[in-house]
């Protein structure tokens, strides 16, 4: 249900170590998933416009090409910059709302559905058509200047889901530290961790992080 710009795999990669993880299924969840440990004391992953820009990139939301001209466009305008992080971050909390909730047995949460619903509008505005080889492909318009624009295909990432058969396969990781979200889609449907290996293995991964962004500032 990959339904945003095309990109050839892994074209986000970081040289050495990829920053955000994709284990949710759904562009929705990888989104929701940008918060670490939220069972015991979250840990914000966007701590910047920058970092979203990252991560879009990372998910393929955006080319690298896009997300420089983002980027640029983000250092002449600080405050819109601001806002595009904020939207991202209540938009994820919704998104993590709802799916949480619902992963629980319990219902979508009614502010976070209006949320969502005030979303789908202008971010099915950037949907077009353009041609691609011989014919043609549903593509988002990312080139206005608009720094929340990437947003558009998350929040048709998560109508989508909501609306699709996979709704009921959406867990949330088992680990008591971990708070992440995922589609199960193995067949007797008892994935009970969002990566067995990124669960044990990402404070190994963040502090190996952190160090090789020590060591470039130095
Ligand atoms: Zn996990």
């Amino acid at each position: 249900m990959v339904s945003y710009n095309e990109h050839p795999p892994g074209h986000g990669r970081l040289g050495d170590v990829q920053r955000f993880e994709q284990t949710g299924g759904a562009l929705c969840l990888d989104l929701a998933n940008t918060v670490d440990n939220r069972p015991a004391g979250a840990m914000e992953l966007l701590e910047s416009y920058g970092d979203l820009l990252t991560w879009a990139e990372q998910a393929a939301v955006v080319t690298r090409e896009e997300a420089a001209a983002l980027r640029e466009e983000a250092a002449s305008r600080p405050g819109d910059a601001q806002a595009a992080l904020a939207g991202a971050r209540a938009l994820r909390e919704a998104i993590f709302g709802i799916f949480a909730a619902l992963a629980r047995g319990a219902s979508a949460p009614e502010a976070e559905l209006a949320t969502l619903n005030a979303a789908i509008g202008p971010s099915l505005a950037r949907r077009r058509i353009e041609r691609a080889g011989e014919g043609f492909a549903w593509r988002w318009r990312f080139d206005d200047g608009a720094l929340d624009a990437l947003l558009a295909p998350v929040v048709e990432s998560a109508a989508s889901l909501l609306a699709s058969a996979d709704r009921p396969r959406v867990r949330e990781c088992a680990s008591a530290t971990c708070g992440w979200l995922f589609i199960d889609r193995s067949r007797n449907q008892s994935r009970r961790w969002c990566d067995m290996s990124v669960c044990g293995n990402r404070a190994k991964v963040r502090r190996h992080y952190a160090r090789t962004r020590a060591t470039a500032r130095a």
